[in-house]
């Protein structure tokens, strides 16, 4: 009977972190409307206190019920939308964090877009784009970097902003594509720097150098 009870306290004691602990919302079935609602309050909470406190809470959030991967984030109309396909890669919380974070980056440090459209020359009336690749290579480490103060200051893992981007480059094919173009080019970097930052936390404890 005592043994009954030491082991019963013991099972409390260490599912109690896990039960305070906050979850992701169940993928199946999807329920956009319960992961907007989430991101809503967990992008808050990730910036409270902050400089950046008062924009987060004015950011709107949409989540889309596509299979496509992207996370996109527009700072002149304060929104950010992530697709349900981007979701469906997700493993765990603090990869989560990355992308929410990574998103409001772009609209905290503001810097102006790398992608226009021009109007379509051709007969296809399609637009194309004009990438600045140095500009975009910019904006994305910037973002890269804002997310690395945001995990560390809520106590998450850096090491998933690794692990989660290198499983969506994975997804997106970019990882076994020979022909390298200037666009994936930045993406290798950028796992490549998350890389070195995780590693370097793992072996000095911390992501930064001094
Ligand atoms: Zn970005």
């Amino acid at each position: 009977m005592k043994r009954i009870f030491f082991t019963s306290v013991m099972l409390l004691l260490f599912a109690l972190p896990v039960f305070t602990q906050v979850q992701l919302p169940a993928k199946e079935p999807f329920v956009a409307k319960k992961w907007q609602e989430f991101t809503q309050k967990l992008l808050s909470d990730l910036e409270k206190g902050t400089e950046y406190e008062k924009l987060a809470s004015e950011v709107k959030i949409e989540i889309t019920n596509e299979d496509t991967l992207d996370a996109n984030s527009d700072s002149s109309l304060k929104t950010i939308q992530i697709d349900k396909g981007r979701i469906g890669l997700v493993t765990n919380m603090a990869q989560y964090v990355a992308i929410v974070a990574h998103e409001f980056g772009h609209i905290a440090l503001d810097f102006p877009l790398a992608e226009t459209y021009i109007p379509a020359t051709g007969d296809s009336g399609v637009p194309d784009v004009s990438t600045d690749y140095d500009l975009l290579r910019k904006n994305e480490k910037a973002a890269d970097e804002f997310v690395v103060e945001v995990m560390e200051r809520n106590h998450y893992d850096i090491c998933d902003q690794y692990e989660g981007f290198e499983k969506l480059l994975e997804a997106k094919g970019v990882l076994s594509k020979k022909e390298i173009g200037p666009k994936n080019k930045i993406l290798w970097e950028r796992l490549l720097i998350m890389n070195d930052r995780c590693s370097r936390k793992l072996m000095f404890g911390k992501s930064t150098q001094n």
